[in-house]
C-alpha cells in the first residue's frame, strides 16, 4: 500500500509542532511527512517586537528547523508556497510541487493594512525576522545620520508605531527602553526624539482589562512615549501620518501594527475566507475538504461566549497543532472520529520593555516584575514544548 504524503506548509508556531507531533505518533512506513517553509529556519515570532526595536540579536529568535525535527522522519524543503490547487491535491512552491493526500495549511499571518493609501509604500508592515532587522537598521540609521545632516528635518527622531495592539505596545515598550542608550550612543539630546502610538479605537489595547492599560499607558507616557488615541490613521506619505481629521504627524518611522489577515495564498488559493482567514470546521479541516487542515493565523475560530472570533495567537496555533496532528494521525489509520478544537486560554502577558509587563493568568491580574516573569516563563514554554530542555536552555529567556 502506498504511505500517505501529509505535506505542511509553514513551519511557524503550528506547522513545527504539527510536524514534531507527527513525526513521534507516526512510523517511517505510515507516512511520508514533508514540511515546507520558506527558510531553513523557524522563528520566534512572538518575540519579533525585541529585535525590531534593537533589544534582541535577531539570531536568538531563530531555530534552525533541522535542530529540533527529526529530518529521518520529516522532508524539509525550503521553498515559498504560491497556491494551493484544491483539485489536483497540490501545493504550487517557487521552484516545484508537492502533493499530498493530507495538508496542513500554517502559513501564518501578514500585516493588515485596510486598503489605506501610503502604507505599504512608506511603512514597516513586515513582522518577520527579516523585516525586524530592517525596523532596528533604520532606527539605528536615523540616529547615526542625525548628526551628519546639514539641516537635521522634523520627523527624522520622530517614531510612529501605527495601532495600540499588543504588537503595538510591546513594540513601543522595546523601543521607549532603548532610545536613552541610543541618545547616548549617538550624541543626540533626548528632547529632540519623539515616540507617539496612534489608535483608532477609545483605548489602547481595546477590550482588555483598563486597570492594566492605565498602568501600562502611564508606564510607557513615563518613558515619554506619546499616545494618540480615538485617532485613525487616514493616509501614509513620505514625510508622515495622516490622522483624524487631517492632521499630519511628521515622521520618517513608521511601524505599522493595525492587526493581522491570513496570508494571501489562502485568498489566491480560492478557499472561502474572511480576511484571509478560513472558518474551520471544529476538527480544524477547511469546510468543503476533507483533507485540507488549517491551522494557526489562517484559521478562523468563533468564541461561542461571545460570539466574536478568538484573537490569531501563538497560543491557540500551538494548541490546534496537537489536535492536527491527532486528527491526521486517525485518519491516516482509517478512522473517522476526530477530535474537535477547544482552545484552553491560559490568559494573555504583554511586555512592557525591561523589566516591565501587563497580563492576566487565569483570573488573576498581574503587572510589573512578576507580568515579566510569568512572560519569560510563557516564551521558554513555548520553546520547551516544540524542543524540549536543550532549545530552552540554548534559546530561552534567562536569567528569569
Ligand atoms: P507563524 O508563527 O507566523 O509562522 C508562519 C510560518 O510560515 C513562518 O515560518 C513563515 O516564514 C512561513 N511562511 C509564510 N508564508 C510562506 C510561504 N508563502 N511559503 C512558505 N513559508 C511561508 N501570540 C501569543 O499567543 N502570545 C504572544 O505573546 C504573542 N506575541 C506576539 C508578538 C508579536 C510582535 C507578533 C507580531 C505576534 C505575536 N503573537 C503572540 C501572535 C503570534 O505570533 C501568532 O498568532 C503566531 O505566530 C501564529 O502562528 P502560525 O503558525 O499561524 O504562524
Ligand atoms: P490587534 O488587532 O490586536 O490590534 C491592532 C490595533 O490597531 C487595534 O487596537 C486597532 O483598533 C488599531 N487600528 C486599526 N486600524 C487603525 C488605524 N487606521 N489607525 C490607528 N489604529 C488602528 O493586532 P496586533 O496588535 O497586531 O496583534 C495581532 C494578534 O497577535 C492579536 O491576536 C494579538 O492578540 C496577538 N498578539 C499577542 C501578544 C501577547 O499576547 N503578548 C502580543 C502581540 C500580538
Amino acid at each position: 500500500m502506498n504511505k500517505a504524503k501529509i505535506v505542511i506548509a509553514g513551519a511557524g508556531y503550528g506547522g513545527m509542532n504539527t510536524a514534531v507531533a507527527l513525526s513521534k505518533k507516526l512510523g517511517h512506513n505510515e507516512a511520508s511527512i514533508t514540511l515546507v517553509n520558506k527558510h531553513d529556519y523557524h522563528y520566534q515570532t512572538t518575540w519579533l517586537h525585541e529585535p525590531a526595536a534593537g533589544t534582541m540579536d535577531p539570531d536568538r529568535t531563530r531555530v534552525k528547523i533541522s535542530d529540533v525535527l527529526n529530518t529521518n522522519k520529516v522532508n524539509f524543503v525550503q521553498d515559498e508556497v504560491l497556491e494551493i490547487k484544491t483539485d489536483d491535491k497540490k501545493v504550487m512552491l517557487k521552484d516545484g510541487e508537492l502533493d499530498y493526500d493530507y495538508l496542513v495549511v500554517s502559513l501564518g499571518a501578514v500585516s493588515e493594512t485596510f486598503g489605506i493609501p501610503g502604507v505599504h509604500e512608506h511603512a514597516f508592515t513586515k513582522w518577520t525576522l527579516n523585516g525586524a532587522r530592517q525596523v532596528k537598521d533604520h532606527i539605528d540609521a536615523q540616529f547615526a545620520n542625525y548628526n551628519n545632516t546639514a539641516d537635521p528635518h522634523e520627523g527624522m527622531l520622530t517614531f510612529v508605531v501605527a495601532g495600540a495592539g499588543f504588537t503595538g505596545i510591546e513594540f513601543i515598550g522595546e523601543l521607549s527602553e532603548r532610545i536613552p542608550e541610543l541618545c547616548k550612543k549617538y550624541d543626540v539630546p533626548r528632547e529632540k526624539v519623539r515616540l507617539f502610538v496612534v489608535e483608532a479605537a477609545p483605548s489602547a489595547l481595546p477590550g482588555f482589562d483598563p486597570e492594566l492599560v492605565e498602568y501600562g499607558m502611564n508606564l510607557l507616557e513615563s518613558r515619554g512615549v506619546e499616545f494618540k488615541i480615538n485617532t485613525p490613521i487616514k493616509e501614509v506619505t513620505a514625510s508622515g501620518v495622516i490622522v483624524g481629521e487631517g492632521e499630519e504627524i511628521k515622521s520618517e518611522t513608521i511601524v505599522w501594527a493595525t492587526g493581522v489577515r491570513g496570508n494571501p495564498v489562502i485568498d489566491q488559493s480560492g478557499f472561502e475566507a474572511n480576511r484571509g482567514r478560513i472558518k474551520v470546521e471544529p476538527d480544524l479541516r477547511a469546510p468543503g475538504f476533507d483533507d485540507v487542515f488549517v491551522i494557526g493565523d489562517c484559521a478562523l475560530i468563533i468564541n461561542e461566549e461571545i460570539n466574536r472570533p478568538y484573537p490569531p495567537t501563538a497560543q491557540i496555533a500551538m494548541q490546534m497543532a496537537k489536535t492536527c496532528a491527532n486528527n491526521i494521525v486517525t485518519l491516516n489509520k482509517g478512522g473517522s472520529s476526530l477530535e474537535s478544537f477547544k482552545p484552553d486560554i491560559k490568559g494573555t502577558v504583554a511586555s512592557l520593555g525591561g523589566k516591565e509587563a501587563i497580563g492576566v493568568v487565569g483570573s488573576k491580574k498581574i503587572y510589573g516584575g512578576t507580568a515579566n516573569f510569568m512572560k519569560k516563563m510563557i516564551d521558554n514554554r513555548a520553546l520547551f514544548i516544540l524542543g524540549g530542555p536543550m532549545l530552552t536552555l540554548k534559546k530561552g529567556k534567562f536569567p528569569l
